[in-house]
């Protein structure tokens, strides 16, 4: 139930003064509805009108406004010449200039004698100063509304700016004022106002810098708007963690056993993000927790490390990943390391026969598993586990906030750890997973050269030919990546297809092996299986290898239209190749159409591998939208926040929504701010 205080704010526009049907209908195709809607549109731009006391020396071309003696009218001799008035300022003349203009009506307006308050752009013309159709001819006590600096509004629908005014005056005048939610010291040190006077004042800007992003008012409500988000992610957090959570000895048996099956040891970052989910795991308090790291950072390993303290505490755990390619690659992966201890481990995908499917939820509903990897097919009802204590999600942005729940809803007290290799940057992340703690592997294994970048033009594409053909006679195995070209399958394909064509004439047809969308689960496994295992040298593909293949002798990636692509997706293609122990390149080809921002893009990524750096270069040169990639993101439509700019408010929002008592979190502010921005909360309401 929304607080009755905010009533006000929640009715229709229509109540508003001067808002009549016509009007309502323009601010419906605003999609403004209720008054809150409107004054949630801020001012774009000012105008500045200079009272003028004097004709010396006023600003031509300006915007001025001064009250006038009408003095005479002068109608034209001819029907094209236009009319003028003559006013009085201190006796000095100002004409006042109409073309097409009846007569009747100007007298009617500008009597001979009368005092009026003019206002429009000074000009001049020869040595006389006029001014052409004056924006406004009223009564000099209008004078407030008709000097310094006015609002004006980007988009109103075709209601004239003055109306426009009017109307936001008319709506601010019924904003409530409401108890503060932000804690006094931190506003001082803001130097912040109180909500209602925030809102007041960012429509009444006064100079420029009153518009941006900067300004103290708009920073205020940029960050009611996140903090009501982070609250609400917090609220989340704190529904989950209210049980206790299942807590585990540190292991002693099956950890030091498979650090030695593994092959290489840890790397310090590996070793130190381990001892944090150890910690973790063996207290009591649920954890939920997301590890960011590259693509190859080995974050896999960690999580499978932190399983096996789990597993060895008694409790079940599971790990799901986003496609089945992955799902099977961790399986291979798992047998391997598991070997010689009795971890009792499952695949379950949507590919899973219905008998071994029969079987592997028997065995997991009587506790007979230790382990589950799999698809979505492990969100399905019937998965029951008999004491789920763990669940890893592997990259994660693909899943939502709700199907978190529902895998940790499978257990009581259950810890969970997200990774996800899309180093998004922290504003991002605090946004999207605001609800769980972030920790980042940073460093990548030894061994692993950077990967050499080259940009090139499509049209120089020849030039690649001869050495693709040199690298293939040297045993090198290569992706050729092609972009979606429209939002249409069939030209994607079309277009991988003729490439796929052009580089079998060229290094012979039993090489090369084409991967597309439309293609169905088990043929992409055996294409990719026959890429992985050598049968085919080059792998022509749309972007579905994106998401965690590993082929660690693959070490050439070729990305056609690079352009085409965002910073983070190449960062993540690239990121297929530079797995094993050779050295590894990259090409990013460019169409003819590139533009300027393209060109920087891909200059970037020629100039580093870390993919933190290039995913803030990434929001700052394409917004956040665009970063986490469209709908299903998980991004909130914030109104009055900017996460480009503003990030640091979100930095400070989510940390002080951490520091909310229990109590305090149920008060009656927080309950309005909650309630106050409904269109950024709909992730975690849906469920
Ligand atoms: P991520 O999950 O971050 O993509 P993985 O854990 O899958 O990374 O590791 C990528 C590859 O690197 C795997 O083949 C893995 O066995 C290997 N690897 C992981 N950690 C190390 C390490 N410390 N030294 C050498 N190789 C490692
Ligand atoms: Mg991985």
């Amino acid at each position: 139930m929304r607080p009755f205080i905010l009533s006000p704010l929640f009715a229709s526009v229509q109540g508003i003064e001067h808002v009549g049907p016509k009007t309502s209908e323009r601010f419906q195709k605003l999609k403004v509805e209720r008054v809150w809607d409107l004054v949630q549109l801020l001012p774009t731009r000012i105008e500045e009108r200079h009272f003028l006391d004097t004709l010396g020396g006023a600003p031509l071309k300006e915007k001025v406004t001064c009250v006038l003696q009408i003095a005479s009218h002068h109608a034209p001799k001819r029907p094209h010449l236009p009319y003028k008035v003559i006013g009085l300022l201190n006796n000095h003349p100002l004409s006042l200039v109409f073309f097409h203009a009846r007569s009747p009506y100007l007298l009617q307006q500008l009597p001979v004698g009368s005092t009026k308050l003019v206002s429009g752009t000074l000009e001049k013309n020869l040595d006389d100063l006029q001014i052409i159709h004056p924006d406004y001819i009223g009564d000099p006590n209008q004078k407030k509304t008709w000097e310094g600096a006015q609002p004006l509004y980007g988009l109103t629908g075709g209601i004239s700016q003055t109306q426009y005014r009017k109307i936001i005056g008319h709506a601010l005048s019924k904003v409530p004022s409401l108890p503060e939610w932000i804690p006094e010291s931190f506003m001082e040190k803001k130097g912040w106002a109180h909500w209602k006077e925030s809102l007041f004042a960012v429509h009444h800007p006064k100079k420029e810098t009153d518009l941006l992003s900067t300004d103290k008012a708009r920073c205020r409500l940029a960050f009611d708007e996140l903090f009501s988000h982070q609250l609400s992610l917090q609220r989340l957090r704190r529904q989950v963690q209210k049980k206790e959570g299942q807590s585990f000895k540190a292991s002693s048996i099956f950890v030091p056993q498979v650090k030695k099956n593994l092959g290489f040891s840890l790397t310090t970052g590996q070793e130190e993000i381990l001892s944090l989910l150890e910690a973790e795991l063996c207290s009591t308090k649920t954890m939920m927790r997301l590890l960011q790291g590259d693509v190859g950072s080995g974050k896999t390993v960690v999580a499978l490390l932190t399983m096996l303290q789990v597993i060895e505490g008694g409790a079940q755990t599971a790990i799901l990943a986003p496609t089945e390619i992955l799902a099977t690659q961790h399986a291979k992966t798992l047998s391997k390391f598991l070997e010689g201890t009795n971890v009792r481990w499952a695949l379950l995908t949507g590919k899973t026969s219905l008998k071994e499917k029969a079987d592997i939820k028997t065995k997991l509903k009587e506790g007979d598993l230790d382990l589950l990897i799999g698809t979505h097919a492990l969100l399905e009802g019937d998965v029951v586990f008999k004491n789920l204590g763990y669940v890893v999600i592997d990259e994660q942005h693909r899943f939502g906030v709700n199907q978190r729940k529902q895998l940790i809803q499978k257990g009581s007290g259950v810890n969970l750890l997200v990774m996800s290799a899309t180093p998004i940057p922290r504003s991002l992340a605090l946004t999207v997973f605001g609800d769980l703690d972030i920790c980042q592997l940073k460093e990548k294994p030894k061994g692993r050269e950077d990967i050499k970048t080259t940009v090139l033009s499509l049209d120089k594409v020849q030039t690649l030919y001869s050495n693709l053909k040199r690298a293939i006679d040297d045993g090198q195995k290569f992706y050729w990546v092609c972009p979606l070209i429209e939002e249409s399958e069939a030209l994607d394909l079309g277009h991988a297809e003729a490439r796929a064509s052009i580089l079998r004439d060229l290094l012979g047809d039993k090489n090369v092996g084409l991967l597309h969308g439309r293609m169905k689960v088990e043929e992409k496994e055996r294409v990719m299986q026959d890429f992985a295992e050598g049968v085919y040298k080059v792998l022509v593909s749309t972007t579905v290898i994106e998401v965690g293949v590993d082929v660690p002798d693959a070490t050439v990636m070729i990305i056609e239209h690079a352009e085409r692509f965002g910073l983070a997706q190449l960062h993540q293609l690239r990121g297929r190749v530079g797995r094993g122990s050779k050295p590894s390149s990259c090409v990013l080809l460019y169409g003819k159409q590139v533009s300027a921002i393209g060109k920087k893009r891909l200059h970037m990524m020629r100039e580093t591998n870390d993919g933190f750096l290039i995913a803030e270069a990434d929001l700052s040169l394409r917004g956040p939208g665009d970063v986490l990639g469209t709908k299903q993101s998980g991004l909130p439509q914030f109104k009055f926040a900017d996460l480009e700019t503003q990030g640091a408010l979100l930095v400070d929002a989510h940390q002080m929504a951490k520091e909310i008592s229990v109590q305090s979190l149920e008060s009656e502010a927080f309950e309005n701010l909650l309630a106050l921005f409904p269109y950024i909360h709909q992730e975690h309401m849906k469920s």
